[in-house]
């Protein structure tokens, strides 16, 4: 059974659709098992191919495209205005206020964010690992949105996804080094040393970043566990590297 995560009170949106899928359900063999929807990763392509179907049939898109990108770990951001094509390019974050267009994230660790503006209509799903975390790319979505799309920060509501903790996300020190130094006091609630080492929170980061491009705690919602801990998602860290990727996705309908 394919299970995926909402935020209540999306649901009241109309002619939204997301949400943020697990990775059972699917038919892929280990170490994608279940419901890896990348074709980047090394799993049959045949078996991704019917994981996408029943994803699609799951969410009655039959017809409708997901999009997706070649994720980079950059914070180029990708507009899109007319739903042809499922592949994307190059990108870690895709907008959009086109309807029947679905944007599509897929993660295992990495901070999948999903943005929704309901009044002036425009979605975003966006990437965000440390990389792409030290770009600022949220904070950088956000921007695009007040410039491109004429969005007020106070209508925004940012959810994210699941993602690897705070508990279970250990990196080097110097890494945490550039953040801070980048990104100043909002990083430090997100890290906890140990030395040479310490434990990052991508999230809490993430949520900081977005303070400061002026939302509020009532816009920034945490959506699912730590991938890490919970054996329900795809988990770079605890399998290793081989592993699957879930899918977070967000659009219009009509
Ligand atoms: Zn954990």
């Amino acid at each position: 059974m394919i299970h995926f995560l909402r935020m209540p009170n999306w649901d009241l949106i109309p002619n939204l659709i997301y949400g943020f899928l697990e990775r059972n359900g699917g038919v892929s063999a280990r170490p994608f098992d279940t419901l890896n929807l990348s074709y980047r990763v090394g799993d049959d392509p045949a078996s991704v191919k019917s994981n996408w179907h029943r994803v699609k049939n799951r969410l009655g898109l039959d017809g409708l495209p997901i999009v997706t990108l070649k994720q980079v770990h950059g914070d180029h951001i990708v507009t899109l205005s007319n739903p042809a094509s499922k592949d994307a390019g190059e990108g870690d974050a895709l907008v959009t206020r086109t309807p029947h267009t679905i944007l599509g994230i897929l993660t295992a660790d990495c901070v999948p964010i999903l943005l929704v503006d309901p009044s002036t209509r425009v979605v975003a799903a966006v990437h965000a690992g440390w990389r792409g975390t030290l770009l600022g790319i949220t904070e950088k979505a956000v921007q695009h949105l007040k410039a491109h799309f004429a969005v007020h920060t106070e209508n925004l509501q940012a959810a994210l996804g699941p993602a690897i903790g705070g508990c279970c996300y250990e990196i080097e020190s110097h890494i945490f080094e550039r953040i801070q130094a980048r990104w100043g006091p909002d990083s430090e609630p997100a890290w906890s040393s140990h030395g040479e080492r310490g434990n990052l929170d991508l999230r809490t980061l993430i949520t900081h970043q977005l303070y400061g491009a002026g939302l509020k705690e009532t816009q920034v919602f945490r959506v699912g566990p730590c991938t890490s801990c919970s054996p329900d998602f795809f988990s770079y860290r605890r399998e290793r590297k081989e592993t699957g990727r879930q899918l977070s996705f967000i659009g219009w309908l009509s």
